[in-house]
């Protein structure tokens, strides 16, 4: 018998249970043993004839519901009343299971053996609007492992600090559990070791490495979809692992649903638990983030350039770490160490070329541009009188100074007569969600970038 036979089988006993009063099912079903499944037909061995038609009448929809949890199939009942010699057979394999998984258990486990990146804690997780559910998840997880929240789905873009949150939870879980055997593993890890194991050892390492956790930390699941056979494994790990309560956590970039290759009955299991997103940082976690990380360097970073640059990098957290050490670099071999906004944009400037290239388009261009094309003064611009024309292009102005000019938010608040770097985001925002609708406001716009450039 598999491990999937055996959740199959602690399944039927525990819906059997929920089902019948305690004495029935003491009598009727305590005795009962599952010998196979095969073909999709559990052969179910009864110690008395009589008590087949209690089964046929009271659990056979138990053994339809288990079958399709564990199998996705229909499965049916078979009832025998002896067991005959290939079935000892049968039963012998199923105990030679539960004994290599006791053995397994009994191993020594050796904390480097979790992979777990010490550096990657709670503590310097920065918490911010679009991580917060996430954390929390995270957190709760940690405090329960196996408890409510099993599997934990994390997902979302690259460098949101998915692979963080992960390794947070384990070393968190660590600190109060030593001797928990933790496991986290890049899902191409995963592959590399059951391709591995299929070739060398016939998997009995394998198996040992991934059925005895007590938690399994997956990493970019992603990589599995279209892998029919590391999804056949992942799906006996998953169910080994879920059905005795041990904590799953996965993270992907994309959610479930989109996760096309991706058999659907692992997808139906990785919405078992609770599934949270990540989404980029604001402007003030990006700051937060930032001035949690300058403290690894021996630099001094006045507010304006740590603004400067969460300004730069607003999609991706391993962009902003990234600047910080060209920044640490560049400073190093220009032995400087107060880092103004100078300097900073000289540092990153190769960087920002990578991903979109540096305009030198002063704001005042724009401003002038955008007057012109709305009839309203630089002194309007800059001003706060709400009259409607007049806000319409000063907002267009910060959007167009958002889109073509690396300066910061705040810098871009500034420049339209000292507003609030809340007032430049909540202009882009709402000239981007405008666009998406308005054509008139799509050439216009058009037309003004024409002649800015
Ligand atoms: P992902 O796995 O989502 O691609 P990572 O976890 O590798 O992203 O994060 C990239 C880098 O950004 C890591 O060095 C991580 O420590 C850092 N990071 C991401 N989010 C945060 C955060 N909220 N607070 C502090 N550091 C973060
Ligand atoms: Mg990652």
């Amino acid at each position: 018998m598999t491990i999937q036979d055996n959740l199959f089988w602690e399944r039927v006993l525990e819906l059997a249970q929920d089902k019948n009063a305690q004495a029935a099912y003491e009598y009727f079903v305590s005795e009962a043993q599952l010998l196979k499944v095969e073909n999709n037909i559990a052969t179910i061995y009864l110690d008395l004839e009589q008590k087949k038609l209690y089964w046929e009448r009271n659990l056979e929809d138990v053994i339809v519901t288990a079958g399709f949890e564990v199998y996705v199939r229909q499965i049916q009942p078979h009832y025998v009343f002896e067991k005959t010699e290939e079935t000892y057979e049968t039963l012998q394999s199923s105990s030679s299971v539960a004994q290599d998984r006791s053995i397994g258990a009994s191993l020594p486990f050796n904390s480097n053996q979790t992979g777990l990146k010490e550096k990657y804690t709670f503590d310097n997780f920065v918490q911010g609007p679009g991580n917060a559910w996430a954390k929390a998840a995270a957190l709760a997880v940690s405090s329960d492992p196996g408890g409510s929240y099993n599997p934990l789905f994390v997902y979302g873009g690259p460098g949101l600090g998915k692979t963080h949150l992960l390794n947070a939870i384990g070393n968190e879980i660590l600190t109060t559990t030593p001797h928990a055997r933790i496991k986290y593993v890049p899902a191409e890890t995963f592959l590399n070791d059951l391709i591995e194991g299929i070739r060398l050892s016939g998997m009995d390492n394998f198996k040992n490495n991934y059925r005895n956790l007590d938690v399994l930390l997956i990493d970019d699941i992603q990589i599995l979809t279209k892998k029919v056979s590391t999804q056949e494994e992942f799906f006996n790990t998953f169910n080994a692992l879920h059905g005795n309560n041990k904590q799953i956590v996965l993270t992907s970039d994309r959610n479930p649903d989109q996760l096309e290759g991706l058999e659907e009955r692992l997808v139906t299991r990785f919405k078992w638990g609770l599934t949270q997103d990540i989404t980029p940082p604001d402007f003030e976690t990006r700051i937060a983030i930032l001035r949690n990380k300058i403290l690894e360097f021996d630099l001094q970073f006045p507010n304006e350039t740590v603004e400067y640059l969460a300004g730069q990098f607003d999609t991706n957290v391993r962009d902003l770490e990234g600047a910080l050490k060209d920044i640490n670099l560049f400073a190093s071999i220009q032995g400087l160490h107060e880092i103004t906004i100078e300097v900073a944009s000289q540092a990153i400037r190769s960087r920002k070329q990578d991903t979109s290239s540096v305009k030198v388009i002063p704001i005042e261009r724009i401003q002038s541009e955008v007057g012109n094309f709305y009839g309203v003064s630089i002194k309007e611009m800059k001003g706060s009188r709400r009259v409607q024309h007049i806000v319409q292009a000063r907002q267009i102005a910060m959007y167009l100074a958002r889109e073509m000019t690396d300066n910061s938010l705040p810098k871009i608040g500034r420049a339209f007569g000292g507003k609030d770097h809340s007032t430049v985001l909540h202009a882009h925002s709402k000239v981007k969600t405008s666009l998406k609708t308005d054509e008139n406001l799509v050439r216009e716009i058009e037309a003004i970038k024409s002649k800015i450039k």
